[in-house]
């Protein structure tokens, strides 16, 4: 619903009326033939813009109150104003979503390949990691526009493009003397959702002629909690389909989800969050990555530490039998 509220003494005057509104409709119902114990609840969200100053066309200041109440509903069932800072995040969204359907068609992504490190020192595979350089914008990261393109979709085209990529640079690198160097490619929450993308991936593989022995993918644990049971069934088929594949939990221990999950999924590697590591002085960081290690251990899945920055983390992560590292260091 659209409200015009003319002859304004001061814009807070708006936030009396929005909260009237919200109280008002807040109440609880009873509805006609439901038991009259049972108390139905509505919540509302409204979003204000001003005149003039967010607008002074109608479709301008309906667009910007819209924005408004979109976020006022994120933070559930109140008012908010629109604000400038609003506008900026939203064409910045638009900027975005634009890019990356640009940089797919024009090919300008890339992948950069950061090293997994063993205890000798000798690099043993390697996490493939998406960069993006726009030319006027320079380089733009993954933190940023890959929830662009979980939101939009794009990250499904995204997706396979960085599969394919990876997979490619994989065989190459095999075939070339290292033949048990291995990669790891990451998969976003919606891109794991697909119906189909065991087949997606299966494709691919078989296309690519890899060995499914030097495939690792990584998928968090968010990826799992929407729907356990099938999430588990594309990781057995997967698994099935390319024997020796292997599935890691990434950013492991910043979940919120049972523990449980691990005995019953067909997990292989636990990724230890970087924030433990990066921060291992923080207290509790130490014990917590001591804890992972070992739960890793007795449950026989691989342990990888990343954001290893430092020497010292490093000694820490040996004296503790982690077997590999990734980081800055
Ligand atoms: P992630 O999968 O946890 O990747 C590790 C991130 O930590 C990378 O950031 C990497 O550059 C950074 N990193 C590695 N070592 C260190 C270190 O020692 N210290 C610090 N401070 N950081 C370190 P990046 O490349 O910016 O990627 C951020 C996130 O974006 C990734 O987190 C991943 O969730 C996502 N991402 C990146 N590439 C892809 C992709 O191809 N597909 C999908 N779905 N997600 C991707
Ligand atoms: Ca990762
Ligand atoms: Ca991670």
């Amino acid at each position: 619903f659209v409200i015009l509220l003319t002859h304004l003494q001061k814009p807070t005057d708006a936030a009396v009326v929005a909260q009237k509104i919200i109280d008002t409709i807040r109440r609880p119902y009873r509805v006609e033939g439901v038991d009259p114990s049972t108390k139905i609840n509505i919540g509302v969200s409204v979003g204000i813009a001003l005149i003039p100053q967010n607008g002074l066309e109608a479709m301008q200041l309906i667009k910007h109150a819209d924005m408004a109440m979109y976020k006022a509903k994120e933070r559930g069932n109140r008012y908010m104003f629109f604000t400038s800072e609003l506008n900026k995040q939203a064409s910045e969204r638009l900027f975005l979503e634009n890019g990356i359907r640009k940089a797919l068609d024009q090919k300008v992504f890339d992948l950069h390949y950061q090293p997994i490190v063993g205890v000798q020192g000798f690099i043993e595979g390697a996490e493939a990691l998406l960069r993006w350089h726009d030319r006027k914008r320079g380089f733009i990261s993954p933190v940023d526009f890959i929830p662009v393109a979980e939101e939009t979709g794009l990250i499904l085209p995204l997706g396979d493009w960085v599969f394919e990529t990876a997979c490619h640079q994989l065989k190459t690198w095999n075939s070339e003397g290292f033949e048990d160097l291995y990669v790891s490619i990451n998969l976003s929450v919606k891109q794991f959702s697909q119906e189909h993308i065991v087949d997606t991936l299966s494709r691919i593989i078989s296309r690519t002629g890899i060995d499914p022995k030097n495939l690792k993918v990584e998928i968090t644990e968010s990826s799992i909690m929407p729907d356990p049971s099938e999430a588990r069934m594309k990781m057995l088929e997967l698994k099935k389909r390319h024997p020796g594949i292997r599935i890691a939990i990434d950013d492991f221990g910043t979940g919120y989800s049972s523990l449980s999950y691990l005995t019953d999924f067909p997990i292989d590697i636990l990724k230890i969050d970087q924030s433990f590591v990066i921060n291992m002085d923080k207290k509790g960081n130490m014990k917590i990555i001591n804890t992972i290690i070992t739960l890793g251990n007795s449950l026989l899945m691989d342990v990888i530490a990343e954001g290893v920055e430092t020497r010292n983390q490093l000694e820490y992560l040996l004296s503790k039998s982690c077997k590999a590292f990734q980081g800055f260091y």
